[in-house]
């Protein structure tokens, strides 16, 4: 029985040439970089070539990107880097964060580090004016964590007006840019933020890889401690197959940008008309239609008995989808975004993500299971 996956905001299916990329750092070039002879070399200068590559594509400086184990690593890093090697003393977040992000505010900004988050608008979009408010009313340095798509309700963040805003107050800015690096052409000399965090495995590139992007401008302590891998600031033998994976996925992903994003745009659009036509009790989340990803699709089901079940019935039905993010699908104890957007505990969420490799054909089989399920 084929399988629908709609589930890409989670993640993505490894591509054939990326694949194709890593192999050869499975097999033929096995050396550790850190060896000074030749099959070292090897493998040094695939890194190396993957940084020069990743610098290209985001418009950085190559001393600028440092290879992580994905998205969480990246986090967990600049928020500690920010208290610890930079002076922060207060954090504004946004309670919509992913988990990596919210998980590790909630650990810092305890003691003498204190945590704020900013409000939403109705739309889920972070209110501006307040995070101004709230930046202007710190005497103490200020840490801005706030993601640039929203991985459940696919909200995008004004990344300039933000880091416009952290300039003006002098505070540090990190953006979780998982769902956006590999989606977007990101030029980050051109944007004001000092940390942006990559994950590999969600653009067709493969899982345990990321990146930290760190702007020139900040200086921070390292962070694992051991070798001098990563110009001493992670030790550990690199993860060369995954850097090289991940070089290879961020490559055909920008040389394609354009026609993948308006084929995938085309797919969501899709899916709102028919669930509007053919699934009228159906609510949209966030700002489907505004500044969103083009990638994710949430919606609001009324809840029954029939509908409280649905994730697990669209399981057996071999369609995947999820609930919120990847941690909240299958057992639905409610996802955090939705609660803080709309609060309505009279909706069941179901989350459609969608990918290159989706088809309207696969939609149409959707919307028909889920006028048969609901
Ligand atoms: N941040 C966001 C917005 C995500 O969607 C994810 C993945 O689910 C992460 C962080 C975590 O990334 P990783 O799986 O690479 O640790």
């Amino acid at each position: 029985m084929e399988r629908i996956y709609l589930d890409n905001a989670a993640t993505t299916a490894l591509d054939k040439e990326v694949l194709e990329a890593m192999l050869p750092y499975m097999t033929t070039y096995f050396g550790n970089p850190s060896s000074i002879y030749s099959y070292g070399r090897e493998t040094r200068l695939a890194i190396e070539t993957s940084r020069k590559t990743v610098a290209r594509l985001l418009n950085a400086h190559p001393g600028e990107i440092f290879f992580t184990s994905g998205g969480t690593e990246s986090n967990n890093t600049a928020i500690s880097a920010a208290i610890h090697d930079l002076g922060c003393r207060h954090i504004i977040s946004s309670p919509i964060e992913h988990h990596a992000v919210l998980h590790t505010v909630e650990h810092y900004g305890s003691g003498d580090v204190t945590l704020s988050f900013v409000k939403l608008l109705a739309n889920g979009h972070v209110d501006l004016d307040d995070l101004e408010q709230q930046l202007a009313s710190h005497e103490k340095r200020c840490l801005v964590t706030l993601m640039h798509a929203n991985n459940e309700i696919g909200n995008l963040l004004d990344i300039d007006a933000v880091g416009n805003l952290c300039k003006k107050y002098n505070a540090i800015f990190h953006s979780d840019c998982v769902q956006t690096v590999g989606h977007y052409p990101l030029d980050l000399r051109k944007t004001p933020v000092h940390f942006v965090s990559g994950s590999g495995h969600k653009f067709h590139g493969p899982k345990g890889v990321g990146i930290l992007y760190i702007n020139d401008n900040v200086k921070i302590q390292p962070f694992i401690f051991g070798g001098a891998q990563e110009r001493n600031m992670r030790a550990g033998t690199e993860n060369v197959y995954g850097i090289v994976g991940f070089a290879k996925a961020l490559e055909m992903a920008m040389n394609n940008f354009e026609k993948d994003s308006k084929y995938i745009q085309s797919l969501k659009t899709y899916m709102i008309e028919q669930l509007r036509k053919n699934v009228k009790c159906s609510t949209l989340n966030g700002d489907v239609e505004g500044r969103s990803l083009y990638t994710v699709l949430s919606t609001g089901l009324p809840k029954t008995e029939k509908s409280e079940m649905i994730l697990f019935n669209l399981d057996i039905n071999h369609i995947c989808a999820s609930g919120g993010s990847a941690c909240t699908s299958g057992a639905d104890q409610g996802s955090h975004v939705i609660h803080a957007i709309n609060n309505n505990p009279n909706l069941v969420t179901v989350r459609f993500s969608f990918s290159k490799h989706n088809t309207k054909e696969e939609i149409d089989k959707v919307i028909s299971k889920l006028q048969e399920l609901i």
